[in-house]
C-alpha cells in the first residue's frame, strides 16, 4: 500500500507536534509541514539579553495538564523540566494605583479559609461579605452557556469578578470576561457547581486530597518551563522532523481535488491546518465559503510582552514574589508583570533582574498592531514605576514582542461554534482545523490537540 501524504500548515507547537504524530505512527508517510517564517515554534519564543534568559510568549506549562510535559519527556527533555520555585509563590493585583497581596488560602480565587478574606485590603467589607456567603446561597446552573463575568457574580459576587476571577482568569486568555464561554474556558469549575452548588464547598473536598499529597511531599510545582527556555521543545521538534520541514512556505492556496487535496499545488492526501482560526479561513475561502465564514467568525485580543532587564544594583528593593495582575476595569495597558527570576531560578543572572510586562485590554488593540515601539515601551514603563517606583527609569535592556490578534477569543457559544465547524469539516475528508482556537490555548492543550488529530486519521486509515 503506498504510504499516505499528510500536510501540515503552520508550524507553532500544533502543527510540530501533529507531524511529529504522524511520523511516530507512519515514518514511512509522506510529510510535509508548511511555516509562513523562518522559524519553527510560533508563539513559543526565547532570547537572552545580557546573559538572561527571556521569553516572549508563553513562559511555562501549567503541571496538571500533561501532554506537553509527556511530550518533553519523549523527546529527551527530561532533565531541562523546570519546576516553579513555588516557595516564592504568591503575587499581588494591582487596584487603584496599589498593589494588594491576593488573599492567602484561595484555590484559583475560590477562598477556602476565612481569615484571608476577611484581611486582605483588596475587598470593600460588602465585597467580602458576599464572598463569604457563597457556600450558604443557593446556586442554579444555568444549562446554556455563561460567562466567566455571570459566572462569579453569580457566586461571588462584583468585586471578586474584577479584583479576582477578571485579573487571575480572564488574564490567561486576554479577553473580556463578559463575553468569555465558561464551558469552554472552566469547564470543571462549573461541574464543580453541578455536584456541589457551592464552589467553595466543592474545592474543599478537592483541596483535602491535594493538602494530603502536599504533606507526603507529593505536590508537583504549579508551573514547569524548561531550563534553556520554551524554545527547546519547538526546536527538538523540528530536529527530529528536519526532512519535513518547509521554512518560508506561507500556504496561499488549498483546493479540493477528486482524490484529496492540492497545497500550493502540491497532492496530499490529508491536510493539518493548525493555524488560529481567521487565518484557516482566508486558506479555506476557494473550498467552502460556509466554513470560512465560521472560521472568520472567532474574535481574538491583542497582547504584547515587554521584558526588561535591569541592573540588579539599580533595583531597591528587589521585589518578592511572581508578579501582580491588575484588576478590572483596566486603566492602563499594563495587564500585569511578572518578576522572571523569581518564578523560575537561573532566569536573573548575579548582575541583572527580569521583569516581564503583559500588555493588552481593549484599548491596547490598535496601539499594539501599528503603535511605534517606543511609544509602547515608554507608556508600559511608566505604568510599571508608577506602580513599583523602585524600578530604574532605564533598563539595560529589553525586547518587546507584539501578539497583534494573537488571544483567540473563547466568546460565549463557543462550543456551538466549534461543533458547527467539526460538522462542515466532516464534509471534506481528510481535512483538520486544530491549534489554540479551537479546543484550548494553552501549549499542553495544542499538543493534547495534535494526538488526537494524528490517533483519529490513524484509527481511520486502519479502517
Ligand atoms: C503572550 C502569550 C503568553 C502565553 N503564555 C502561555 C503560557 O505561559 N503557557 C501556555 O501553555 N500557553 C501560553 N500561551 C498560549 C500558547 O502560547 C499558544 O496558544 C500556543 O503556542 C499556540 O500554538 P499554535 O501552534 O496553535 O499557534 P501559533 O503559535 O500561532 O502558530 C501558528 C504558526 O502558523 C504560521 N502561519 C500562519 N499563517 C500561515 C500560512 N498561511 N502558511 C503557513 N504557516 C502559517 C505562523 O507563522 C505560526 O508559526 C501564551 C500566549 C501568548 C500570546
Amino acid at each position: 500500500m503506498n504510504p499516505s501524504s499528510i500536510a501540515v500548515v503552520g508550524g507553532g507547537i500544533t502543527g510540530l507536534a501533529a507531524a511529529w504524530e504522524f511520523h511516530k505512527a507512519a515514518p514511512d508517510t509522506r510529510i510535509a509541514l508548511f511555516e509562513a517564517s523562518n522559524h519553527f515554534g510560533g508563539k513559543i519564543v526565547t532570547r537572552t539579553l545580557e546573559g538572561c534568559l527571556v521569553e516572549g510568549g508563553p513562559d511555562s506549562l501549567l503541571t496538571e495538564k500533561p501532554w506537553a510535559l509527556d511530550l518533553c519527556r519523549e523527546l529527551g527533555l527530561e532533565a531541562e523540566l523546570l519546576p516553579s520555585n513555588d516557595a516564592q509563590r504568591s503575587f499581588s493585583i494591582l487596584h487603584r494605583g496599589r498593589l494588594h497581596p491576593f488573599p492567602a488560602g484561595c484555590k484559583l480565587f475560590i477562598p477556602q479559609k476565612v481569615t484571608p478574606i476577611l484581611t486582605t485590603t483588596l475587598l470593600s467589607p460588602r465585597g467580602k461579605a458576599r464572598m463569604l456567603m457563597e457556600p450558604f446561597l443557593r446556586h442554579r446552573l444555568p444549562e446554556e452557556d455563561e460567562s466567566l463575568a455571570d459566572f462569579t457574580r453569580r457566586h461571588f459576587g462584583q468585586e471578586a469578578l474584577d479584583r479576582l476571577a477578571g485579573p487571575l482568569l480572564g488574564g490567561i486568555y486576554g479577553g473580556d470576561p463578559e463575553n468569555m464561554s465558561m464551558a469552554a474556558t472552566f469547564p470543571r469549575l462549573r461541574e464543580l457547581e453541578r455536584k456541589h452548588g457551592s464552589l467553595v464547598k466543592g474545592m474543599a473536598g478537592m483541596m483535602r486530597q491535594a493538602n494530603a499529597n502536599a504533606r507526603q511531599g507529593k505536590a508537583p510545582a504549579l508551573f514547569t518551563s524548561l531550563r534553556s527556555g520554551m524554545q527547546t521543545l519547538p526546536d527538538a521538534l523540528a530536529e527530529k522532523l528536519k526532512p519535513h520541514l518547509r521554512a518560508n512556505s506561507p500556504v496561499t492556496d488549498l483546493q479540493k481535488t477528486e482524490s484529496g487535496w492540492l497545497v500550493n499545488g502540491e497532492p496530499f492526501d490529508r491536510v493539518i491546518v493548525a493555524l488560529p482560526a481567521r487565518a484557516a479561513a482566508r486558506m479555506i475561502s476557494g473550498v467552502d465559503t460556509g466554513l470560512e465564514a465560521l472560521l472568520s467568525r472567532q474574535s481574538s485580543s491583542s497582547s504584547a510582552t515587554l521584558s526588561l532587564v535591569f541592573r540588579k544594583q539599580e533595583v531597591n528593593p528587589l521585589p518578592t514574589g511572581f508578579g501582580f495582575m491588575a484588576a478590572h476595569p483596566l486603566t492602563s495597558l499594563l495587564v500585569g508583570c511578572t518578576w522572571t527570576g523569581n518564578k523560575f531560578e537561573g532566569r536573573d543572572t548575579p548582575d541583572h533582574f527580569v521583569c516581564r510586562a503583559f500588555l493588552g485590554g481593549p484599548d491596547a488593540k490598535s496601539l499594539i498592531a501599528d503603535g511605534s515601539g517606543d511609544t509602547l515601551v515608554s507608556q508600559a514603563l511608566a505604568a510599571l514605576r508608577n506602580v513599583c517606583p523602585f524600578l530604574p527609569e532605564t533598563p539595560a535592556a529589553h525586547w518587546l514582542q507584539r501578539w497583534p490578534d494573537g488571544n483567540p477569543g473563547y466568546a460565549l457559544g463557543h462550543l456551538d461554534w466549534l461543533k458547527s465547524i467539526r460538522k462542515k469539516e466532516a464534509e471534506h475528508p481528510g481535512l483538520r482545523f486544530i491549534g489554540s482556537s479551537y479546543d484550548g490555548i494553552s501549549v499542553s492543550d495544542c499538543v493534547r490537540q495534535a494526538q488526537q488529530v494524528s490517533g483519529n486519521i490513524q484509527q481511520h486509515q486502519n479502517t
